[in-house]
């Protein structure tokens, strides 16, 4: 509240830098939990916040993936999205391709100070029509007048060339911000090594990765690069998409990077307790759980894709790293979004002549041919049940 008057009046008055120190040192204040270690407006316990990079944004140091809240009804999303505000999260991040996420967080909080939350979203647009189209459904269907973060969706392949072409969405993005529609403007990726080009142009306020103890790429470059560029670092699938279960030795892997955040995707309010207890707890990685980090890792070894895409282009134009994850999706999305995010690929798959071209690309040397028809016996298997279950399509 007192940031929020005091952002009121700086604004009415016009900035100074002397204001700006000022407003910096509050936000700082604020994240030691001098001023607002509790939320007094609803009488809850703040999770504790960090500073997200140059945006000076402090943050919950877990933020909420809105992904899982599209399998559930109105009712059950918009109690979750409290309970998950109510435990002290204030940083909520979800996307304009989720379906009705955006939705359901903006009945959520729609009542709520806005202030007291960053609100994250993305746009998978490449060109700058269809990004301001997407901008304006994500602030209509959020409710509010301004995102906090706004990322460009997957900038993973050549089509990053297109959205910082002439009339890309990144130009789109850097308008967005000027208009005040937009606060950081920030990109998400599965490609660490196009993120750290992308990263090195300074154009980014925050970077979105893939990162947890399996898909640790990004330690070796990614996050120490963010650090020094003072970029805000979201870990995208902290705990492998629904596929890593432990959530103690995922969460105690993290905690050793105090400046990311990680992105947990939450269908149940209790698995947000537990995060929040595991992450309150300050726990530190032991040298037991280190042995398990281990033995799971060479346990999915040869058969876990990091989503890295080094391995296209494929000359079927198969989407190898989407096929090759269709489990998570389908655990954590509805019928009818897994069937339009991945009825396309999979029907593609078919046609993978088994050239291998892409097993040697991979550096993690999976088998993907075999791999690919592994997933399509379990993608007619998910489609079949389906169907048997005369279930409605949701
Ligand atoms: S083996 Fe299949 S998936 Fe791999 S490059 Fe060849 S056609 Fe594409
Ligand atoms: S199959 Fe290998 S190269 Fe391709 S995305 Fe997965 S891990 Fe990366």
């Amino acid at each position: 509240m007192i940031v929020f008057v005091l952002e009121k009046v700086v604004k009415y008055i016009g900035l100074t830098s002397v204001d700006v120190e000022y407003l910096a040192l509050i936000r700082r204040l604020e994240s030691w939990n001098i001023i607002c270690r509790r939320n007094f407006s609803r009488g809850v316990r703040n999770v504790d916040r960090v500073r997200f990079g140059k945006t000076e944004m402090f943050v919950s140091k877990i933020a909420f993936g809105g992904i899982p809240i599209q399998r559930l009804n109105v009712t059950e999303a918009v109690e979750v999205v409290h309970g998950v505000i109510g435990l002290g999260v204030n940083f909520i991040d979800t996307a304009n391709g989720y379906t009705d996420s955006e939705e359901k967080i903006g009945l959520a909080i729609k009542d709520m100070p806005r202030h007291e939350l960053v609100l994250a979203s993305k746009s998978g647009a490449r060109d700058k029509k269809t990004f301001f189209e997407h901008l304006d459904m994500s602030l209509a269907r959020l409710g509010v007048d301004y995102i906090d973060l706004y990322q460009l969706h997957g900038v993973s392949d050549k089509s990053y060339e297109a959205v910082f072409g002439d009339n890309g969405a990144y130009e789109g993005l850097a308008e967005a911000v000027k208009a005040g529609k937009v606060r950081f403007p920030a990109f998400s990726s599965h490609n660490i090594r196009l993120a750290l080009q992308i990263m090195r142009d300074g154009k980014f306020s925050a970077v979105q990765l893939p990162f947890n103890f399996v898909d640790d790429e990004a330690a070796a470059e990614a996050i120490p690069l963010a650090k020094e560029l003072d970029m805000g670092f979201i870990a995208m699938k902290p705990f492998g998409g629904g596929l890593l279960s432990d959530a103690k030795l995922s969460i105690r892997y993290l905690a050793q990077f105090d400046s990311i955040v990680p992105d947990p995707g939450i269908e149940k309010l209790s698995e947000m307790k537990e995060i929040v207890q595991i992450v309150e707890s300050g726990e530190k990685l032991s040298a037991g759980d280190a042995k398990s980090i281990e033995a799971l890792k060479e346990e999915l070894g040869d058969h876990w894709c990091h989503r890295c895409d080094y391995c296209q282009p494929c000359p079927q134009d198969i989407a190898i790293s989407s096929v090759l994850h269709i489990e998570g999706m389908i655990r954590r999305m509805p019928y009818k979004s897994v069937v339009s995010f991945l009825g396309q690929a999979m029907e593609t798959s078919r046609n993978c002549t088994g050239c291998r071209q892409c097993a040697g690309k991979c550096p993690y040397t999976l088998s993907i041919p075999e791999l690919i028809k592994e997933k399509q016996i379990i993608w007619d298997q998910y489609i079949l049940g389906y169907e048997k279950s005369g279930a409605t399509i949701l």
